[in-house]
């Protein structure tokens, strides 16, 4: 591609907005442009990245034995209220009439959709297993977008949906997904880590999330430095013990801590360190109250505690609930307060301690309470906030905390939308079951957005070679005077030859400086950049220089192009 005809106009200033690296570059480099808040034209450059992650997500699923089709995007929402997900996805849905006032919706995803087509089409245990997918574009009405690509309101997404006779066919499959997602993102060059993930709206049990590692990662990753033990921190566990409580020779003692609802400004006051005090957490419990109990050096994991006490559902206590609730004094909550339903606690209350917790009266705490004399537990869970240094839930190691960018996610579905929509199969012995369900995402358009973030430098961006727009970045310096002919002529035939050996050329033709042209260069990040002049015209060389390394050498200008081919 000659650049003086390429649709590309780069940006030489930082755009405004734009808070990580990954988008200031995407829109410098003018591979994006935003036309709407999370909503993106993909323009020459970046539509040549986009595809080549697309064709990598293809050629890893068909040989995973996934069938491609294309589903609509613009769904019927009475499917949605089948499924029951119309609720579930609330305003994260964006919903449409037709001019009959038929409600549609854009897809966030397509379980339901494929899974009333495959019950059209598929009857018997002989049809199965199969495994569909698409690589389509994804609507969902984020609540922040942001990050450019990374959190978008329309976005690229390859959706598979897999249909099993049982659970144990459904893990075969499972499997090889895992396994050709290992590869997609190997193949793209991100540093990955397939780790337990949170289920979300989509539900089902068994679910691993593919994370991309970066600073800027919306997910916390927890992992054992010791085994393969991963986890998203919504789910991550730590080793706990559980043990008696007791300890309880010391008297409990009321204290005076006015004005101290903290946990810090309790143990600054008391010379106590945090770890000593006992959080108790107010939370509504369908229609009663709960307490959830943690030492006061620890963070709750929301996740956690919901699904501690699932199927009943658990929602915490804001400012305004506190009025309806007298027994709770908000910030002097102790483990005993009246009116209480239920008490859950993390094992960590369980150790022997005599803690300084609320009194359930303004501006008071107390010392010396005991598990057991003072207080009691009705259920254990773990609910503590895993942090760095935690002991591993399998080995015992110190577990590590990290950032990562969700990529991709495996889930194991089981019957639930195969019951909604009626996906049923007959078995040997004529009876019928419904299908067993697997389904696999993976971003591909948010996968441009984490191969930027983990691949450029101050410069620029520096394309893994699987996914440059261009192999090569040939850049004629053309110079004023009588030896520009010249140069243009030989960058001419060596883009001629190159192109015809097979390697896709950026050909920087324009009429401009070498600095604005090797400026240019270092930010669309082409994985090789020759450079061609007077000088080398009459030595009959040309430069390379590795935008990633930074090495450089010389090439014969004769047989530059046999050297480069792919
Ligand atoms: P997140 O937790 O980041 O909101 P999700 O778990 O809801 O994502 P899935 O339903 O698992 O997303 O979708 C499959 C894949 O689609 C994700 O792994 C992610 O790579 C990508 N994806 C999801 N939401 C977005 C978005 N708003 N913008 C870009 N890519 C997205
Ligand atoms: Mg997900």
């Amino acid at each position: 591609m000659r650049m003086s005809r390429l649709f590309l106009r780069t940006l030489r200033d930082d755009p405004a907005g734009a808070d990580i690296a990954s988008h200031r570059l995407l829109l410098r480099a003018g591979c994006i442009r935003q036309v709407a808040s999370g909503m993106y034209a993909w323009l020459p450059v970046g539509q040549r990245v986009l595809a080549k992650v697309a064709q990598i997500v293809r050629e890893e699923m068909d040989a995973a034995g996934a069938q491609e089709m294309t589903l609509p995007i613009t769904q019927p929402l009475e499917l949605w209220e089948r499924s029951g997900r119309n609720d579930d996805y609330g305003p994260l849905m964006f919903r449409l009439e037709d001019r009959k006032q038929v409600k549609f919706c854009l897809s966030p995803t397509a379980e339901e959709v494929i899974t009333t087509i495959v019950a059209g089409e598929l009857k018997s245990y002989r049809d199965l297993p199969v495994n569909l997918y698409q690589i389509n574009w994804k609507y969902r009405d984020e609540l922040r977008p942001r990050f450019g690509l990374l959190r978008a309101r329309e976005f690229l997404m390859k959706d598979a949906y897999s249909f099993h006779v049982d659970v144990d066919d459904l893990r075969r499959t499972y499997q090889d997904m895992f396994d050709a997602y290992s590869r997609v993102f190997t193949r793209c060059a991100l540093t990955f880590r397939a780790v337990e993930g949170e289920s979300g709206e989509i539900g089902g049990d068994i679910n691993h999330e593919f994370m991309a590692m970066a600073e800027i990662g919306e997910d916390d990753i927890v992992w054992c430095q010791k085994c393969d033990y991963a986890a998203n921190a919504e789910v991550a566990r730590r080793k706990s013990e559980q043990h008696d409580g007791g300890s309880a020779d010391a008297e409990l003692e009321k204290v005076h801590t006015p004005g101290m609802p903290g946990i810090m400004a309790v143990a600054q006051h008391l010379g106590t360190p945090e770890g000593e005090l006992l959080k108790c957490i107010a939370f509504h419990l369908d229609d009663g109250v709960g307490l959830a109990l943690l030492p006061g050096d620890r963070e709750l994991n929301e996740a956690a505690l919901r699904k501690a006490v699932a199927p009943r559902t658990a929602r915490l206590f804001e400012d305004d609930d506190f009025a309806a609730h007298p027994g709770l004094v908000k910030g002097y909550i102790g483990p005993d307060a009246t009116g209480v339903a239920l008490v859950i606690a993390d094992p960590l209350v369980s150790a022997p301690h005599a803690w300084v917790t609320g009194a359930n009266e303004k501006d008071h705490h107390v010392r010396n309470a005991a598990l057991g004399r003072d207080f009691s537990v009705a259920e254990w869970a773990d609910l503590v906030a895993v942090v760095p240094g935690d002991p591993c839930p399998s080995c015992g190691s110190p577990l590590s905390i990290d950032r990562g960018i969700e990529v991709g996610q495996v889930f194991q579905l089981g019957t639930k939308y195969a019951e909604a929509m009626g996906a049923l199969y007959t078995d040997e012995d004529s009876e019928q079951h419904p299908m067993v369900m697997g389904c696999y995402g993976i971003g591909i358009s948010r996968i441009v957005t984490a191969v930027v973030e983990e691949h450029h430098d101050e410069l620029g961006i520096a394309w893994p070679s699987a996914l440059a727009p261009y192999d090569v970045h040939l850049v004629a310096i053309t110079g004023k005077g009588k030896a520009t002919g010249e140069v243009s002529e030989a960058a001419d035939k060596l883009y001629d030859e190159l192109t015809a050996a097979g390697v896709s050329v950026l050909y920087d033709d324009r009429d401009a400086s070498p600095g604005v042209k090797f400026a240019d260069a270092d930010l669309l990040g082409m994985p090789t950049r020759l450079t061609l002049g007077a000088k080398g015209v009459a030595r009959g060389v040309v430069e390379r220089r590795n935008r990633k390394t930074g090495a450089d050498d010389e090439l014969p200008l004769d047989g530059a192009a046999e050297a480069l081919r792919g």
